[in-house]
């Protein structure tokens, strides 16, 4: 049995993070200090004696008694929503936050792994992305907040491997989805559900040309745990690599949703990236990992997720 620290537990990775720990029959310590995320994601894990919650923000020095096998540093604000409301909190979790788990890594000699992100590519000019793309980002555009924060932690990640002889793995998070995002986040399932669930219109930034390509949170939470447990320190892009536009996207949220609303044009944010899709060759080949989870099945299991929301929180303005 590992003592495994997770931060960022109880937002939507963090806390599919913990469940998958526990299952495996570890100590979770679970950290977040709730300024995107949501207690209760990981309400369920309350009464379990082999887990622990802190709520405690990693931008302060962060301390936790007895040992620790891994830690996983998943805390920051993940939507261009969120980021651009809190930037300097967003850059600080990146830098500072990053360097306070790295110090405690070191301190419990504890294997270490960051989320990283594929906005390190920005908007890229290589299509597919491979791990070898050092990236287009706009280091001054609002969305540089959280793309060189990520830009930044992979940096101080390999410098204490290099220096520090630290066990580090840096895992390239792509377009991820599922049950217990927030459905007011912003990003766009979670936007786009919602909307058909209210009844409004769909709110397609620009053209709705560009495109991602988006994974299914359990075979991400598969992918990030099989890197963690293999011996490879350089990034890994994590994602599906079926590339779809956003107009589609919005064509089959209403296909599942059985709504017939239209489709509406709001201007493209700054800096929103053309093109997204993993290269996910060296997960395949140093992970033998690959995601199963088609987007009909996890389209269908996220809808049935969010169908069950209660109206006050459907209703709920964030922004
Ligand atoms: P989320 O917003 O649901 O979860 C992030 C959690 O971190 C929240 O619970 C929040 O309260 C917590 N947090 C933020 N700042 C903190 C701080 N200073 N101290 C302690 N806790 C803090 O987002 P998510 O989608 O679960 O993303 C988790 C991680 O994965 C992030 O690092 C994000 O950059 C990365 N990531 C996610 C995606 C995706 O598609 N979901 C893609 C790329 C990278
Ligand atoms: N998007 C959209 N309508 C929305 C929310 C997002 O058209 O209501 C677009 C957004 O401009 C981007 C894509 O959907 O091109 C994915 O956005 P998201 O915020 O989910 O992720 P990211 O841009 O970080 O990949």
């Amino acid at each position: 049995m590992a003592r495994v620290l997770i931060t960022g537990a109880a937002g939507f990775l963090g806390s599919h993070l913990c469940d998958r720990f526990i299952n495996e029959g570890n100590e979770v310590i679970g950290m977040d200090n709730l300024i995107t995320g949501d207690l209760k994601n990981i309400e369920h894990l309350f009464e379990l004696p082999n887990f622990e919650f802190y709520n405690h923000d990693v931008t302060k020095f962060v301390h936790v008694p007895g040992p620790l096998d891994y830690i996983l540093h998943f805390a920051s604000p993940a939507s261009p929503i969120d980021y651009l409301k809190i930037p300097i909190q967003t850059l600080k979790v990146g830098a500072m936050g990053t360097h306070n788990l790295l110090g405690l890594a070191k301190e419990k000699k504890a294997r270490i792994l960051i989320a990283s992100t594929s906005e390190v590519y920005g908007d890229p000019l290589v299509h597919p992305q491979t791990e070898e793309y050092f990236g287009n980002v706009n280091t001054l555009g609002p969305r540089g907040v959280y793309d060189e924060a990520k830009r930044f932690m992979e940096s101080i990640t390999m410098a204490y491997h290099r220096f520090h002889a630290l066990e580090t793995r840096i895992v390239r998070i792509f377009n991820t989805y599922g049950p217990r995002m927030r459905l007011n986040d912003g990003r766009v399932i979670p936007a786009f559900i919602g909307q058909a669930l209210r009844g409004e219109d769909l709110t397609i930034f620009g053209e709705g040309t560009q495109t991602r390509s988006f994974c299914y949170v359990d075979d991400q939470i598969d992918g990030i745990y099989k890197l963690l447990m293999s011996d490879y320190v350089y990034p890994v892009n994590i994602g599906n690599p079926k590339e779809i536009t956003i107009n589609q996207l919005a064509h089959e949220i209403l296909e599942l949703t059985g709504s017939d609303q239209r489709v509406i044009n709001k201007p493209l944010p700054a800096d929103d990236p053309l093109q997204r899709k993993p290269d996910i060759s060296k997960a395949a080949e140093i992970l033998d990992w690959y995601p199963l989870v088609s987007r009909e099945e996890g389209f269908a299991k996220t809808f049935e997720y969010f169908k069950n929301i209660p109206n006050e929180e459907l209703f709920k303005r964030e922004h």
